[in-house]
């Protein structure tokens, strides 16, 4: 595309960007098709850590969007699990305030879940998010446990309304320990570079193509990629004109009007 390196990889930002709720946006299914037919690479990446990836490829399916290898789904839980890998020994003991899905990522990780004598307290989504836990995670962290956090949002959308996101379980267990987590999603470096691991490519000549600037643009700029913005989701012209931090971001209507810039050199 103009004025900067040629795209060589893409990162995909799933909700806002490929569909809404579940409804596939009309632009999308024809743009994975333009890039498979240039075998230009792509992963999606998701701060939701509430459905792996296993989820995502019959979603994927369901919605006309076509076949994708499991492992260019990457959920904030993924991005958990490759940082445990690279850091703790195997089998270290994990609490995790979460689901069964990021609990089951972590077992087969060759982790051991566990309340007492752990490394590492994981806290994402949880529906059965208790008093109990919260006290139990406190202890653990206040012990000296590594305190990581799944990703950041405070709320994600739901047919009925908003409603409470991982980012919301972290402020309370953060209030209550008096400490930070660390946290593997978007906007932090974590999940971008765990994509660019999978795409084999340098961030420069990789485009992140997202619908909210504060996690999707913002953490891919300060990775080194180039960016492109779609008004499909959070953002519209109007957010956007009035944002003096886009940089060099693109912003698109929506993915058809990428793909026309694309075609056009
Ligand atoms: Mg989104």
């Amino acid at each position: 595309m103009t004025s900067q390196m040629p795209v060589r990889a893409v990162i995909f930002d799933m909700d806002g960007v490929l569909w809404r709720g579940n409804e596939v946006i009309p632009a999308a299914p024809p743009f994975l098709d333009f890039l498979r037919a240039r075998a230009v690479p792509f992963v999606l990446a998701t701060n939701n850590s509430g459905q792996a990836p296993v989820d995502y490829e019959d979603k994927l399916q369901r919605l006309g969007l076509g076949q994708v290898p499991l492992e260019h789904i990457i959920t904030s839980g993924v991005v958990t699990v490759r940082y445990l890998k690279a850091h703790l020994p195997a089998r270290s003991q994990v609490y995790v305030v979460g689901g069964d899905g990021l609990r089951a990522l972590v077992t087969q990780a060759g982790f051991v879940l566990a309340d007492a004598d752990v490394s590492v307290v994981v806290a994402g989504i949880d529906r059965q998010f208790t008093y109990e836990k919260a006290w139990r995670a406190m202890r653990l962290i206040q012990g000296g446990a590594l305190f990581i956090g799944t990703n950041p949002d405070t709320s994600f959308p739901m047919p009925d309304g908003p409603s409470p996101g991982a980012g919301s379980i972290l402020a309370m267990l953060a209030a209550a320990c008096g400490q930070q987590p660390l946290v593997m999603g978007k906007p932090a470096p974590h999940m971008f570079e765990a994509a660019l691991e999978v795409l084999g490519t340098r961030p420069e000549e990789s485009l992140m193509i997202g619908d909210r600037f504060d996690t999707d643009i913002a953490g891919a700029q300060a990775v080194g990629l180039q960016t492109a913005l779609v008004l499909t989701g959070i953002e519209t012209r109007e957010t956007a004109a009035v944002n003096p931090d886009l940089g060099a971001t693109r912003v698109v209507d929506d993915l058809s009007v990428l793909q026309a810039m694309w075609e056009g050199i």
